[in-house]
């Protein structure tokens, strides 16, 4: 998988409103860490289950030695997007995996439009 720098711009497909990386970790690159924000994880679960740019290609855990931890999490391709004051934010599935099993903290800005400061694409019953 591909690694972009957080909230690089992104440019692989085109969108009607600025769209910026989040969560596009790939070995060697380090990434921040920290404990999750309380509902991040099951939040960012329920998005990717519900993923956005299929054709993205397959991602999958640089950081895993064992794919057997792959078991539970809805993979191999998308994204997963929500949107905070104007700003849509672009992460790959597996960014739930990294949170829970990496311990990956994502820009507080991602945060909160996950947890539900900003409109949730993927989920129009939310
Ligand atoms: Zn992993």
């Amino acid at each position: 998988m591909t690694h972009y720098p957080d909230l690089s711009p992104y440019e692989y497909f085109p969108s009607r409103v600025p769209m910026v990386n989040v969560g596009w970790l790939d070995p060697p690159h380090d990434f921040p860490t920290g404990p999750a924000p309380d509902g991040l994880v099951a939040k960012l679960w329920r998005l990717a289950k519900r993923p956005r740019n299929m054709a993205r290609g397959f991602h999958w855990c640089g950081f895993c030695e064992d794919e057997d931890r792959f078991d539970d999490l809805p993979l191999a391709s998308g994204e997963i997007h929500v949107e905070l004051d104007g700003v849509r934010y672009s992460a790959p599935r597996l960014v739930a995996h990294y949170v829970r099993d990496h311990d990956y903290l994502p820009p507080q800005v991602f945060v909160d439009a996950v947890l539900g400061r900003g409109a949730h694409l993927n989920h129009p019953d939310a």
